[in-house]
Formats: C-alpha cells, sequence, structure tokens
C-alpha cells in the first residue's frame, strides 16, 4: 500500500504571543511538509475560552508571514478539512463525544468542583481513575436513568475517559523509540464540558488529527505526558490504524543554567523570546520581537532550525531550501537545546553582511531619522559600507561585552559623527589626551591650509595633496586629525571619512577644534 500524502499541522492556542519555541515547532513541520511534498495545516486550538487572548491569532500568522513558514490550509488559508478553528467546530466533537459515550469508553460526571476538592483534601494524591471512579457521582454510579435525569434537568457535567488500568502503552515516536507507560497511572481525563459546550484540548486535538488526516505530529516535549492518552483516544474511536506517527522535539534550554528557556531569560540577558513585537491587550506591558530588534527572518530561520537538529559537517549558513533538502527528523535529538541567542546574533550578521550596504540602508535613514537626522540612502549606504566590519561595545548584567556589528542599529552608536560634528571634546578621553599636544593645534593648522587648496576632495584627490605634504613635513597627523573630525579614537580611513563630510565640513570641524583644544595639552 502506498503510504498516505504527508499532512502535518501546527497547532496553536491564541493564549498570546507565539513563544521562539512554538517558532521552531511550526518550523520543523513545515520543513518535514516540504520535504515530503506533503501539506502544512495551520489550526486554532481555542477551546479552551478562559485564556483566549485577543490578537494572539492575527500575531501568529503575521510572525509566520514575516518568516517565510508558509501555510497549505487551515485559519485564513481555507482547505478542505475545515472549519479549522476548534470553537467552530462543536458540534463535530459533540458527535464524537456521543460515538465514546455509547461504547462505553468515556462516562458522565457530575461532581461539582467543591466535592472534587473536597475529595482531594480527604485523600491525598486523589486521582479520579479506576480505583477512585466508584466513589464519585458519575453515571457508572448513578446508573442510566439517573443520570438521564440529571442530564435533562440541567445539571453541568463533563464527560470522561475510561481508562482501563493495568496495561502497557505505547508510543513509538520518531525522535525517541518506544516510550512506554503503564495506564495505572493515567487519570480518567476530562474529555468534554456541558458547561460551555465544548471539548478539552485531548479529544479536540485527536478527533481533529484524525479528520484532518494528520499523518505525523511533530510537537514540543511538552505534549510528550499526554501521547500515551492519545494513543488510547485513537484506540477508543477504532482509529488505530491511521493513527498519526509521533514526534516530541527537544526542549528549547536557557542560555546559562538548568532549566527551560523563559521570557525572564530573554529579559535579563537582553534578546527577545518572541518573533515580532507584542503588546499584551490587557496590561499594555510590550515584549520584544526578533523583526522589531533587526533580526532578519532567514537568520532566525537558520538559527531556529539547527536547535535541536544539524546537518552534519561543518557548513552551518543553510537557506530554506538548503533546509527542506537537508531536514531529518530522524535525526532530532532528545536532549534539550540549549539556547544560544549569541550564536542568534553571528547568525544575523552573516546574513546583514551577505547583502549589499544599498540593502540596510533603508532601515538606516529610518533609525537616523528617529535621531533627528535627515539623510539619503545612498549617503546612509556610504557609511554602512565603511562601517560594518567594526566591533561594538556594549552592556549586559554582567558587565561590558564586544561584539562585530551584528544588526543595523548596531550602526548609530557607531556612526554618529558622520552626521553629528563633535561639540565638544573629552579631555579625559585617551585617545583625546595622547594625540593632542602642545604643538598639535598648529599642526592641524598646516594640514587644515593644505586642505583647503584641494579641488578634488575625494580619497584620490586628497591623497594626491596631503600624501606629499606629510612626506614633506615629517609629521603624523591621522590621529589628531581623527580628534577634529570624529571627536575619538574611533572611524574609518581618514581620507574616507574626509571625503564622505565633504571639504566646507572638514575645514569647519578642524576650526573648531583648534579652536577648542588650542594649543593647551590636554
Ligand atoms: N494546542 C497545542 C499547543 O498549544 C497543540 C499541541 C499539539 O501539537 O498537539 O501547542
Amino acid at each position: 500500500m502506498n503510504s498516505p500524502k504527508v499532512r502535518v499541522r501546527f497547532a496553536p492556542s491564541p493564549t498570546g504571543p507565539l513563544h521562539i519555541g512554538g517558532v521552531r515547532t511550526a518550523l520543523y513541520n513545515y520543513l518535514f511538509a516540504r520535504q515530503h511534498g506533503g501539506e502544512l495545516i495551520f489550526r486554532i486550538e481555542d477551546t479552551d475560552s478562559a485564556r483566549f487572548v485577543p490578537g494572539a491569532e492575527e500575531y501568529i500568522l503575521e510572525a509566520f508571514r514575516w518568516l517565510g513558514i508558509k501555510f497549505d490550509e487551515g485559519v485564513s488559508f481555507g482547505g478542505e478539512y475545515g472549519p479549522y478553528r476548534q470553537s467552530e467546530r462543536r458540534d463535530i466533537y459533540k458527535q464524537y463525544v456521543q460515538q465514546l459515550l455509547d461504547a462505553g469508553r468515556a462516562y458522565i460526571a457530575f461532581d461539582t468542583p467543591e466535592e472534587l476538592t473536597a475529595k482531594r483534601e480527604q485523600v491525598s494524591n486523589f486521582q479520579y481513575d479506576a480505583s477512585t471512579r466508584n466513589q464519585m457521582r458519575n453515571s457508572l454510579t448513578l446508573g442510566k436513568e439517573e443520570t438521564d435525569r440529571l442530564v435533562a434537568e440541567g445539571h453541568p457535567y463533563v464527560v470522561r475517559f475510561l481508562i482501563e488500568p493495568g496495561e502497557d502503552v505505547h508510543v513509538n515516536d520518531i525522535i525517541r523509540g518506544d516510550v512506554c507507560i503503564n495506564s495505572s497511572i493515567l487519570d480518567d481525563k476530562v474529555l468534554w464540558k456541558s458547561a460551555d459546550q465544548l471539548p478539552t484540548y485531548h479529544l479536540a486535538n485527536i478527533v481533529d488529527d484524525h479528520l484532518m488526516k494528520v499523518t505525523h505530529v511533530i510537537r514540543g516535549e511538552e505534549w510528550l505526558p499526554s501521547a500515551p492518552l492519545h494513543v488510547l483516544l485513537y484506540r477508543a474511536f477504532g482509529w488505530a490504524d491511521t493513527m498519526p506517527r509521533f514526534a516530541h522535539l527537544p526542549l528549547l534550554l536557557k542560555p546559562d543554567g538548568k532549566g527551560k528557556l523563559s521570557k525572564r531569560d530573554g529579559d535579563r540577558l537582553g534578546f527577545p523570546v518572541f518573533p515580532l513585537e507584542w503588546h499584551n491587550p490587557v496590561t499594555g506591558e510590550v515584549s520584544s520581537g526578533y523583526r522589531e530588534s533587526g533580526y532578519l527572518p532567514e537568520a532566525v530561520i537558520n538559527f531556529l532550525a539547527l536547535l535541536g537538529w544539524n546537518p552534519g559537517g561543518d557548513q552551518e549558513l543553510l537557506s530554506m531550501e538548503e533546509l527542506i533538502q537537508k531536514f531529518n527528523l530522524e535525526k532530532c535529538s532528545k536532549n534539550g537545546a540549549r539556547f544560544d541567542y549569541v550564536k542568534g546574533q553571528w547568525f544575523n550578521r552573516e546574513y546583514l553582511l551577505q547583502r549589499p550596504a544599498a540593502a540596510w540602508a533603508p532601515d538606516f535613514v529610518r533609525l537616523l531619522a528617529a535621531q533627528g537626522i535627515d539623510t539619503t540612502e545612498e549617503r546612509a549606504a556610504e557609511v554602512v559600507e565603511m562601517m560594518k566590519m567594526k566591533v561594538i561595545e556594549y552592556t549586559t548584567s554582567e558587565g561590558p561585552k564586544k561584539r562585530n556589528v551584528s544588526f543595523v542599529s548596531d550602526l548609530w552608536p557607531l556612526c554618529r559623527f558622520f552626521f553629528v560634528a563633535p561639540t565638544a571634546f573629552n579631555r579625559e578621553d585617551k585617545f583625546v589626551k595622547k594625540n593632542w599636544k602642545e604643538t598639535t593645534a598648529s599642526e592641524m593648522q598646516q594640514l587644515r591650509d593644505v586642505l583647503s587648496t584641494i579641488d578634488d576632495f575625494s580619497v584620490e584627490g586628497q591623497k594626491a595633496v596631503v600624501d606629499p605634504w606629510v612626506e614633506q613635513s615629517g609629521l603624523k597627523p591621522w590621529n589628531a586629525w581623527r580628534v577634529c573630525l570624529v571627536g575619538e579614537g574611533q572611524g574609518p580611513d581618514m581620507y574616507a571619512l574626509a571625503a564622505f563630510l565633504g571639504k566646507e565640513e572638514v575645514l569647519r570641524r578642524m576650526d573648531f577644534a583648534i579652536k577648542t583644544l588650542g594649543s593647551c595639552t590636554v
């Protein structure tokens, strides 16, 4: 028999912004689907109305549009198996819950939350299961007549899955192999609630995966404990033959220390844990996103793809096409993947450097405008070209650090002087101190006079006049000239900087420095 067409799904609950771990899950589903010429479904699991957050669904869709993860069907994409939002599938679930009830694989329970709490206080480690269900208020203890009466009278109830104890349940996981647990440790999970006429996650998830002909369930490790229950549900429905294969992906771990990656790690170390900036509609809190922090989508994709899997060898830069070709679900790691955000910055730098300076320019112009600087994309691109290979210093909770320019926004603190002339000099600055001596002002005056004679102020034009003068005068004017134009010991080649600023601005800055620093030794 031919194996059925690969169909996978990404099924978030719209309870807030999508965590970066969820993005990795969606990406692996996407790679797997593309690689097998299959289909990727976008399903919204919104049966828990208490946790619904407005805007979350749109946020998730926009994140995937930005990242280039494309869905073939689902919410907002259409398809033959809809509706794809679970809150719109009540009637379907009701019918399947009835099927389990009729087959004696599930039962109705009337225990109120108060009764359950009382029971938990009375019996330590209370679990609603084969050993306790006969002490509770349910259709098994009350009988059909009483149950029907209570239901007819409108008493709220839930439907619970009847789990037979003492059975070994095997989950054949593509990544983890055979995972076996005994059904005795499982409780009779609630599958449906009369109060909101909605199923719980477990029932809706299984019914939809079946009806939507899902062949592989690729999801985070946190769902592994639910998998045995899901296997039992497939069997109870009589769908064991078409049960999807499971693959539980490794957790994303903190960049340092133990445990799983959390939003707090991002806040502490200064990296986003969400793909896009998120504005919490209730608290107004804003959380940073990869997009707004200046990451390129292809860098985020490449970085995430290698958290939990790698193609072997030392190629690290992989395009989406290459990832699709090389991805191997079976080779995913069982162990958690450390969230090395510094590596994420490295990827961003690599992808930024693959782009010409002109491609950095629009963002840079925007950043400059936010600083009150009005310039053209051509000018901005010139600065990018001169500065993109520089190192920046930045501060973290662990003190000052250095790294290569990895974001367009790294350029602003490095490039301010291209657009803003020094208005004061820091006489305590080591570079200024070292390079401005008693005779410096007069030397700069000489250089100024030489420069003022130049008509062609390009790098070559300046060189032709200044190099011979330097040779002949025996002076070393470079560092002091840098103090004049930059105000400190950073920046590109002096001729390149001067050519960018233009003759008039260069002379103006030199006059100001000569006047301000004068002949005093700083
Ligand atoms: N709705 C679940 C979530 O929020 C889906 C888990 C699954 O993929 O089965 O991740």
